[in-house]
């Protein structure tokens, strides 16, 4: 089942049961506090706070997410992108435990002709919170689960909550268990990589109301919310990967053309070498990521989400590079990316004349500098090497950073394959230190402030996301 259809059927589901059909919003968060959407409920959140009155009982909708925390994982895992779809219901103050599973399990285990998934049940489990009696015997009841395929986890997994006094409630979790030869046996409880129990959709029960929140796992819970709230996200690719009888998401119709495209121009075949294929599937999430940031407006730059941009695509440049090929790649697979992306958002299609520009100034300004900076490189390297001291100084990466654009992983990924090391520790300081400015200016310029207490919770988790992604992009593709 393509991609399209999944979402087409997901949204149509819903739609037919009362839920208002609303369009994903942008990458860039709706938000200010955080850099970029993370999940499907990020424009939903003063609803879901109860900050402003819900305008819909219950909507859908499809979400594009960036996820930069998730960078290190991609290409590794078989589920980790940095640009996804979150597929997700919502009920304000409407159905709750119940009905979320109900619709939830219709969906899921719906026969293909009457415009379900088609899942096989027997290969489901779900977790409840600890103490989630209510969810786990609905689980029992409506899906009729057996209670061996319902497993409880604690907080850390299964509960949500802002991150401040507010609502919160626990959260119930499905997996799919892709067989015996992925792994153990034991559901999700043992399978913590997730590997053979692969989780495809999150649904949280906004039910209490919190105070004295200390942290993910310690707060109080006051009492019952008057209005209780359902929240859920399905990932739209790993659905699809399941469905469409691939071992990853990098291989689903949305993304594998890219691959190929990309594994033909380096005279690779897919498959073979561990190494490669990861490079391979890098480039794939990369480009795709790059296409829909632009899309959405972001320009590489050396600050916020510019920079998770200028990341993104120069990293895709170099693991191009190291496949061995030395022309300009984009241009070869930006298009590709286009057409495998652009029956769900034809905007791509219309739009490529500015994204395509911009993505491809980008490989050129990269390219022009990647000659200057590893002359740079080079001598620093030789230099380092000659004083007995095989390590790059913070000064030296940071300079390679401002004035040649080298992201930091770039850097780090060059040194390594001279087997000499890079003082991040110093590197990093000095990258704050250029922040601190930035950011005292540009409080200094800002008028009004902003409410970021529903933030807290999703930034925990995700943020602050330019600077924790720079420090997790970098142990890939060595
Ligand atoms: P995981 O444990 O696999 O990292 P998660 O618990 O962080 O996933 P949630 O925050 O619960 O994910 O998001 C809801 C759903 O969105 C997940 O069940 C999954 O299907 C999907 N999802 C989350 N992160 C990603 C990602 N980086 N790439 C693709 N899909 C994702
Ligand atoms: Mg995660
Ligand atoms: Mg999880
Ligand atoms: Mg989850």
């Amino acid at each position: 089942m393509q991609t399209a259809e999944i979402r087409r059927r997901f949204l149509e589901h819903f739609a037919t049961r009362g839920h208002t059909v609303v369009p994903s919003a942008s990458l860039v968060s709706p938000d200010p506090s955080l850099l970029f959407t993370v999940a499907g409920m990020v424009p939903f959140i003063p609803y879901l706070t109860g900050r402003e009155p819900a305008p819909f009982a219950r909507a859908t909708s499809v979400q594009k997410c960036v996820r930069t925390l998730d960078i290190e994982e991609v290409g590794k895992t078989t589920r980790h992108g940095t640009f996804f779809q979150m597929n997700g219901n919502f009920s304000f103050g409407d159905y709750f435990k119940e009905g979320a599973i109900q619709l939830a399990w219709e969906l899921l285990t719906g026969s293909v002709e009457a415009g379900g998934l088609g899942f096989d049940p027997d290969r489901l489990w779900v977790t409840v919170y600890l103490d989630d009696d209510e969810a786990a015997e609905a689980w029992h009841r409506i899906a009729g689960l057996p209670v061996e395929r319902i497993q409880r986890l604690g907080k850390k997994d299964n509960y949500w909550h802002t991150g401040a006094a507010g609502p919160g409630g626990p959260c119930s979790e499905i997996y799919y268990d892709r067989g015996p030869e992925f792994g153990p046996e034991g559901g999700p409880l043992v399978d913590t990589g997730g590997d053979r129990f692969l989780e495809i959709w999150n649904l949280v029960f906004m039910q209490y109301e919190l105070t004295d929140v200390r942290s993910k796992e310690e707060f109080t819970v006051v009492g019952e919310l008057p209005n209780k709230n359902i929240d859920t996200g399905m990932g739209l690719e790993r659905v699809a990967f399941l469905l469409q009888g691939v071992d990853n998401m990098y291989e689903i119709d949305e993304v594998a053309p890219v691959l190929r495209r990309a594994a033909e121009l380096a005279g690779v075949t897919y498959g073979k070498d561990h190494e490669a294929d990861v490079r391979l599937r890098v480039v794939a999430d990369h480009v795709r990521s790059g296409l829909m940031l632009i899309g959405d407006g972001v320009t590489p730059g050396n600050e916020g989400r510019g920079y998770i941009l200028r990341r993104l695509l120069r990293r895709a440049v170099r693991s191009m590079k190291l496949l061995g090929v030395e022309d300009a790649t984009l241009p070869e697979l930006l298009p590709v990316s286009r057409d495998a992306m652009s029956a769900s958002y034809p905007e791509l299609a219309t739009d490529f004349a500015r994204i395509s520009s911009v993505a491809y100034a980008e490989e050129e300004a990269f390219r022009r500098t990647l000659t200057s900076g590893t002359a740079l490189f080079d001598t620093a390297v030789a230099q380092a090497k000659q004083a007995g001291t095989p390590s790059l100084s913070g000064e030296q990466a940071f300079s390679l950073h401002d004035t040649f654009g080298f992201p930091i992983d770039v850097t780090l990924e060059m040194a390594a394959e001279q087997g000499v090391t890079v003082d991040e520790a110093g590197f990093r300081a000095l990258m704050k230190e250029q922040r601190d400015r930035a950011r005292a200016d540009a409080r200094a310029k800002r008028t009004g402030s902003v409410d970021v207490l529903a933030y807290r919770r999703l930034l925990a988790d995700h943020g602050p996301t330019d600077w924790q992604a720079y420090e997790t992009l970098r142990t890939d593709s060595r």
